[in-house]
């Protein structure tokens, strides 16, 4: 997740070890905020704890999220190429009964 700062606008990324620390701290101290110093100008930036449950869910569905979007991608593919090889067997079918029936 990313902290911008107030003071100087330096955006402070944070992995989700960082947040999962954070969220740690705040357990252990019973507060509902979590400072992140800045690492460019040195200020603190107060935080919300929403915020960092917020930014820890955010890491838990961004991979599996990808990989179903892909895989459902992957099954669209495969189910329109079926289709289009069953539509080409209907159509062959369909001009073998019409050779039939002309005879
Ligand atoms: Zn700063």
């Amino acid at each position: 997740m990313d902290i911008t700062c107030w003071n100087c606008k330096t955006v402070t990324k944070l992995d989700k070890f960082a947040v999962e620390a954070a969220i740690a701290s705040m357990d252990a101290s019973k507060l509902g905020f979590h400072d992140i110093v800045c690492s460019s100008c040195g200020k603190s930036n107060r935080t919300a704890r929403d915020l960092f449950v917020a930014g820890l869910q955010a890491f838990a569905v961004v991979e599996p999220e990808m990989t179903k979007r892909e895989a459902t991608l992957k099954t669209k593919e495969e189910n329109a190429k079926r289709r289009g090889d069953d539509d080409k067997k209907e159509r062959a079918k369909v001009k073998e009964a019409i050779k039939k029936a002309k005879k």
